[in-house]
């Protein structure tokens, strides 16, 4: 296979998904207009969909280095839409505005990119919406809709797009990608890759930031350590100060990344050297953060759970002698213990009790209250 150009190059592991995107890409004209990606959260979604749109708007096919390639990269294409909703449901007011601007002709591109990142939010009124856009698309406009699977979609909408599908990437090539691109030594690429399950952006921020590591860590050794209902309260307490904080510094890095490469793609150094333009685009970044801001704590609860069942998994798989690669080699010690003092049946519980959390965290159920009574289930009950 031909190298792909330089936006396809960091998309990890999908070189079914970027061939097909490729040769679209290729064949030049009568671009399909509407395009489903589908794949676990972390698998490159909507990174994979960005880059073909930059590979369909630059005049290389996707050179990396051009004007539209980096204003694309950094999100500020005047001709590439992203729809990311901060709510718990794509609300329809939402929908309707951006389905208003698919309608304007390019401003500067040959084509207008509308992406809708997890379109599994959206309800069945709001995807109804969608579909008449869909349907009648205004000529030029591509959509690029994000789920987790096909299922998450209405059979209608389903209908209408070309489909492309996301694998999970293997550990190792999250790992590979860590000590190629970001120069991260192999053994904390590897550690990181598994203890993030493959989801490349946290296989990141944990091989680059010392203190999501320490927070991660902390979090589990907490949960390993509960006896008790006394004991399974506080620690219940301390994973959501955890997930708090750990939500609060995250949010903190991305919107530094975010300012840096706004400026970078303005060609500016300073605020002080805005136009009323640039600066009318730095407000609206800088409102979007703030939106962002407040489902920070949710996500880095969710991120808790994650590493959890992960935890659970890694005892599972000892109970059962898959000889499997554990998630948390780190702890291996820890691990093994409560492999031997517990039973698969706790463990197939805990997995579950975790599952259902994470189910009713996104209804907004009360955090300390769904957290309480996940602890006070991962007692140790004595084995037989
Ligand atoms: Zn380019």
């Amino acid at each position: 296979m031909l190298t792909p150009p330089k936006v396809f190059r960091d998309v990890v592991s999908q070189p079914e998904a970027v061939g097909q995107l490729l040769s679209a890409v290729r064949q030049g004209k009568d671009v399909h207009h509407a395009w489903l990606f589908t794949g676990p959260p972390g698998s490159g979604r909507s990174q994979l969909a960005l880059a073909f749109a930059a590979a369909l708007l630059c005049a290389e096919g996707g050179c990396g280095n051009c004007n539209s390639c980096q204003m694309i990269q950094s999100k500020n294409h005047p001709d590439v839409q992203v729809l990311n909703t901060q709510r718990v449901l794509i609300s329809i007011d939402e929908v309707t505005a951006f389905i208003e601007k698919s309608i304007q002709m390019p401003a500067i591109g040959k084509y207008r990119v509308m992406v809708i990142e997890d379109a599994d939010r959206m309800s069945e009124r709001t995807s109804n919406l969608l579909l008449k856009s869909l349907e009648e698309p205004p000529k030029g406009t591509i959509w690029m809709i994000c789920a987790p699977s096909e299922a998450d979609l209405l059979p209608t909408i389903r209908s209408r797009v070309r489909r492309v599908q996301l694998k999970v990437p293997t550990v190792e090539a999250v790992a590979q990608l860590l000590v190629e691109k970001y120069g991260i030594g192999f053994d904390l690429a590897q550690q990181s890759a598994a203890q993030a399950q493959s989801h490349v952006g946290m296989a990141r921020r944990l091989a680059s930031n010392a203190g999501a590591r320490e927070r991660r860590s902390q979090a589990l050794r907490a949960v390993l350590s509960i006896t008790d209902i006394p004991s399974a309260l506080y620690v219940s307490d301390d994973l959501i100060k955890l997930a708090a904080s750990d939500g609060a510094q995250l949010t903190a890095e991305i919107d530094e990344v975010e300012r840096k490469e706004l400026f970078l793609s303005m060609g500016v150094s300073e605020e002080s050297k805005l136009n009323p333009s640039s600066r009318a685009q730095l407000r609206r970044l800088e409102e979007a953060q703030k939106r962002r801001a407040t489902r920070s704590k949710r996500d880095g609860l969710d991120r808790i759970l994650i590493d959890l069942m992960g935890l659970y998994r890694d005892v599972l798989s000892i109970q059962l002698g898959t000889g499997e690669p554990l998630i948390n080699v780190d702890l291996v010690q820890e691990i093994t213990k409560l492999a031997n003092e517990s039973t698969q049946s706790q463990s197939i519980h805990n997995i579950e009790e975790i599952e259902k959390v994470r189910k009713r965290l996104e209804r907004n159920v009360n955090d300390s209250y769904l957290f309480d009574s996940l602890a006070v289930s991962f007692r140790r009950k004595a084995s037989k």
